[in-house]
């Protein structure tokens, strides 16, 4: 293995988010604008290009990749990219292979994904009533996540389920959230917002700190706080009641970088050691400028020892965001 990628306050880069595509079949409020433009596809990584940065990152000691997006499921061809991905998991340079979806094309892939070795997938549903479903992701079918879900089991996938805290929202979908996700043996995690890109509306309209949400919770239910960390910023609780488990994202009530080990990479090639700074290097460049994989490691070496020691989200005057590139650019 080449040098291990570290930053300068010797945090290890064991975790990639991969951006196959800013483009999604939903419009979450949180999220998105309902007008939204999106990267002519010239500028998108190929699946050639996007397996060579994955290979980078591997050699230099990253054991996990999740792809993500926009929306992973509706780029084309998608199963090519999990194919080629896959052998890293077959040599051991991979431990895991995953991603992150809002399920409603999973029913047709599940059984592709989990044949290329996927054993856990994340989905993202904030509500279990079909309205509001369709209400926050702006005309989504839950039917179709539903569906997603299932076929996600049924063919061998772990799934967890997500769901952004939401002001006037949240507060009446949790409990049937909760109840259905430990029924199926499921985690909840449930995630603050953060600024990230223009929404349409005003963000502090919509934050619910989890600090709010988890005292109403814990007016129905007994939560036993774990000790258990799965690498990522997720802190997690036991419901007495169920035996199941809820994850607590809370980047803007409590800094949680500390340990942060992961690193993404946009659909178009730019990495960001950070979701919440605006440093990036442009990898894409270096690809497309005949670089060879020395080059791209030492690109993301450098960026990764330059990693902030944290974010600093706050929701700026009026709602604003304090970030201009939405999550789906990013990679959430
Ligand atoms: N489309 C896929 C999905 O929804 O799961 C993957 C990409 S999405 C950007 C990844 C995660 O980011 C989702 O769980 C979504 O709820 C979350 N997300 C999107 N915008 C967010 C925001 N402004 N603050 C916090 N989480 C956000
Ligand atoms: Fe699409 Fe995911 Fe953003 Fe919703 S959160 S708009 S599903 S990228």
């Amino acid at each position: 293995m080449a040098v291990p990628f570290a930053d300068a306050f010797g945090r290890r880069v064991k975790y990639l988010r991969l951006s196959v595509t800013d483009r999604c079949d939903l419009r979450c409020r949180y999220c998105m604008s309902e007008t939204m433009e999106f990267l002519p596809s010239k500028q998108l990584l190929s699946f050639e290009e996007l397996d060579r940065i994955a290979g980078c990152f591997i050699a230099c000691g990253v054991e996990t990749i999740r792809v993500t997006g926009g929306e992973p499921l509706v780029r084309k061809e998608i199963v090519r990219l999990f194919r080629g991905l896959s052998r890293h998991l077959s040599s051991g340079g991979l431990r895991e292979l995953t991603l992150t979806t809002n399920g409603t094309q999973l029913a047709r892939h599940a059984e592709d994904l989990h044949a290329l070795g996927v054993r856990r997938v994340n989905v993202s549903m904030d509500s279990l009533d079909p309205e509001k479903y369709a209400t926050i992701t702006r005309g989504g079918s839950l039917a179709r996540v539903l569906e997603g879900i299932e076929a996600a089991r049924r063919a061998g996938l772990a799934v967890k389920l997500n769901a952004v805290a939401l002001k006037g929202f949240t507060e009446t979908e949790i409990d049937d959230l909760i109840g259905f996700a430990h029924r199926g043996g499921m985690t909840l995690t449930l995630i603050e917002t953060m600024p990230l890109g223009e929404i349409g509306s005003d963000r502090t309209d919509q934050f619910l700190p989890l600090t709010a949400l988890r005292r109403q919770i814990e007016q129905r239910w007994t939560l036993v706080d774990l000790v258990e960390r799965t690498g990522g910023p997720a802190r997690y609780a036991r419901v007495v009641e169920t035996g199941g488990k809820i994850g607590f994202i809370t980047p803007m009530t409590h800094n949680f970088c500390g340990d942060c080990n992961r690193v993404r990479v946009t659909a178009s090639g730019v990495l960001h050691a950070c979701l919440g700074q605006e440093n990036a290097v442009d990898l894409r460049r270096i690809l497309r400028g005949g670089g060879e994989d020395a080059d791209l490691i030492d690109a993301i070496g450098s960026a990764v020892s330059g990693k902030p020691r944290g974010h600093d989200f706050q929701i700026g005057p009026g709602g604003r965001p304090s970030l201009r590139r939405h999550m789906s650019a990013t990679g959430g």
